[in-house]
């Protein structure tokens, strides 16, 4: 099956020393995999261009390599993959795509809201993958403003309890990259 990774960075790739607040040994410690067999989740939350999708996708490709089932999707697109299936045995198959790799990477919590909907699948999601399977996600919207996110503040406590019970969390509180980089193109022209 396609893990559908978006490229393939990789750890080694990665410059620490851009990211001070992140710790390097942490990140390694978690390339060992064992997030995996205990089904541990990973969440970076952070601001744009700090470098979550990249440590994202480079601890799916480890676990790939390892011979892990993989999945790698956005929030947007889970939800609209669930909201958009026209009957409800669409909606169990979709769900179960889900469910099944051993490590799933949502990435992009934060950029949309969900409707109602879409919200009450993104739970039935964490709660099944709960102990049964390790979840990377990726947020640049602070666990507090999930309620907002979510539409309801029940279900996202609800929620949250289910993802953060076994997880690490990594903020990252640093510069983008992205703006790195058109900083160091604009001094080299
Ligand atoms: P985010 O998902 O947090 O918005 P990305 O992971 O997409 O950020 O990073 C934006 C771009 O910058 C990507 O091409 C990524 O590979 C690169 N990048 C980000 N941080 C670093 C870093 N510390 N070292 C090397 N490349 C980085
Ligand atoms: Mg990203």
């Amino acid at each position: 099956k396609a893990a559908r990774l978006p490229g393939t960075k990789m750890l080694e790739g990665f410059d620490f020393s851009f990211q001070p607040s992140l710790s390097e040994r942490r990140l390694w410690e978690l390339a060992d995999l064992s997030f995996v067999r205990t089904c541990t989740n990973i969440v970076f939350l952070g601001p744009p261009g700090t470098g979550k999708t990249h440590l994202s996708v480079a601890l799916a490709n480890r676990a790939l390599t390892a011979g892990h089932s993989v999945l790698f999707t956005t929030l947007s697109e889970l939800s609209n993959a669930l909201s958009t299936a026209s009957h409800p045995g669409l909606v169990r198959s979709r769900l179960r795509r889900y469910i099944t790799p051993r490590v799933l990477v949502i990435d992009e919590v934060g950029y949309t809201t969900l409707s109602q909907e879409q919200a009450r699948y993104f739970f039935e999601l964490v709660t099944a993958r709960y102990e049964h399977g390790s979840i990377i996600l990726t947020s640049t919207t602070s666990f507090a403003g999930w309620g907002t996110l979510l539409g309801d503040e029940v279900l996202a406590t609800a929620l949250l309890d289910r993802l953060l019970h076994h997880a690490e969390v990594i903020a990252i509180n640093g510069r983008s990259y992205r703006m790195k980089e058109r900083q160091m193109d604009r001094a080299s022209v």
